[in-house]
């Protein structure tokens, strides 16, 4: 069988561009080696899909080069997302800039996406792509059979979260046809740490800062502040998964990295202090009672035992100089960052096809004509909030948008 477009891999990427490809007139095949198309979809923002930002900028998206980012952007970005979804029937819900589907169900994006590739006509086998070759047409080789294509989308995802579906094989098949990948890294993910302390808070949730610092403590390389989870590997939550990039590619380097931790950003270093004196001031009160009511429970004994205080002492008997080592815990606790939760619990891949060897204005290769990059595979990754999805659907635009004035 000819097809004028393959797509190989139906996650959201993929399905996007098939439906544009398809509405232009293509013959299009898409081919998927789970047995559902846009499994990760499903699973996207808590079941709830956060498909896109309105504050769309290239601020939000780690890559060797912005101006690649920007571009792709000033040709499909949140607005159009939120029209092309519409137009689908995905009626849009805002909080803060972040979009999901009214219905808060990620299994209607999935299925509008699904319903438009019927509607038009694209052709789905559900196969593992293990070889491409080119020749006057590409040759997609599969677990069952070859098919032709005078184009083929690689829209395989990184290697993020390989259950539900994008292995890394992806990077094999870019690597046949000749193309560079930047070493992929886990991101969006927890960090462990050092220690052997945070298995008794695990469970904990708590307002909290988080820097990351590489080699020499002296500069923070990113920070951000937000619901931080607290586990018995170390630490978790958005502020983690947000500065969680830099630790990730800065441990693949072999150097060290550290997190800089502020447990209650609420307070300015002098307000706890003075809060902190006044309650170890409390007459008849062990130093573990004192703290009730301003840290989490499960927190106390272990940040009094790092701060060298007994809890059951009187804490009228502390002495001020441990007050301010407790006071130092809290408000800058250098952590050793040992290791990311891996690629089996990140959300998205950092790194993956060398941009350079990509034209953003088509998102086709430079080195193979009619080869097509789109999605995670590619070396841009977003920060938590609706950019990663919208990285596929701008890309996805881009390629269908080109592939559709070919012949
Ligand atoms: C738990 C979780 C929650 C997330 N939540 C959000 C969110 O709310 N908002 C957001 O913006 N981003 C979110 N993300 C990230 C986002 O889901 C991904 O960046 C996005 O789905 C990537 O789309 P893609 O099309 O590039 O790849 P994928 O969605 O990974 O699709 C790739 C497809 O290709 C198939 N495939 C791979 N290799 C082959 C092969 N050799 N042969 C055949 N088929 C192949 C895979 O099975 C898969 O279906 C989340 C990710 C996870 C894991």
């Amino acid at each position: 069988m000819k097809y004028d477009v393959i797509v190989v891999g139906g996650g959201a990427s993929g399905m996007f561009a098939s439906i544009l490809c398809a509405k232009a007139g293509k013959k299009v095949l898409v081919l998927e080696h789970k047995n559902q198309l846009g499994k990760k979809l499903l699973a996207t923002g808590n079941g709830k899909c956060n498909y896109t930002n309105m504050h769309m900028e290239t601020a939000c998206f780690y890559s060797a080069n912005e101006a690649f980012v920007a571009e792709a952007l000033g040709q499909f970005s949140s607005r159009d997302t939120v029209e092309y979804m519409k137009n689908m029937g995905i009626y849009p819900k805002e909080k803060n800039g972040y979009v999901y589907p009214f219905s808060e169900q990620a299994s209607a994006v999935q299925q509008v996406l699904e319903m438009e590739m019927k509607k038009w006509q694209v052709e789905v086998v559900y196969t593992h792509v293990k070889k491409i070759e080119k020749k006057e047409m590409f040759c997609v080789k599969t677990d069952q059979a070859a098919f032709c294509g005078k184009q083929v989308i690689l829209a395989t995802g990184g290697k993020s979260n390989e259950k539900l579906g994008a292995d890394g094989s992806g990077y094999a098949l870019a690597k046949q046809m000749g193309h560079r990948i930047i070493k992929p890294v886990p991101a969006l993910i927890g960090l462990h740490c050092e220690g052997d302390w945070f298995a008794s808070m695990a469970g904990v949730r708590m307002q909290a800062s988080v820097g990351i610092c590489i080699e020499d403590k002296t500069h923070i390389a990113a920070q951000e502040t937000g619901e931080l989870q607290l586990t018995a590997y170390g630490i978790s939550g958005i502020p983690v998964f947000q500065v969680s990039r830099v630790a990730a590619r800065t441990l693949a380097e072999h150097k060290k990295v550290y997190a800089l931790i502020d447990y209650m950003p609420a307070f300015t270093q002098d307000a706890l202090l003075t809060e902190l004196q006044a309650r170890f001031m409390r007459e008849g009160q062990t130093a573990q009672e004192v703290l009730v009511g301003l840290l989490p429970m499960k927190c106390i004994p272990v940040f009094l035992g790092i701060s060298g205080i007994k809890a059951n002492k009187l804490a009228t008997k502390v002495n001020p100089q441990q007050v301010q080592q407790l006071l130092g815990n809290l408000k800058k606790k250098w952590l050793v960052i040992t290791d990311t939760n891996g690629f089996a619990q990140a959300q998205v891949t950092a790194g993956g096809v060398d941009l350079e060897e990509v034209e953003g204005a088509t998102m086709e290769s430079k080195l193979v004509e009619g080869l097509y990059f789109i999605g995670e595979i590619l070396d841009v990754d977003g920060i938590c909030g609706g950019y990663n999805l919208q990285w596929c659907w701008t890309t996805a635009f881009i390629a269908g948008e080109a592939i559709s004035k070919k012949k």
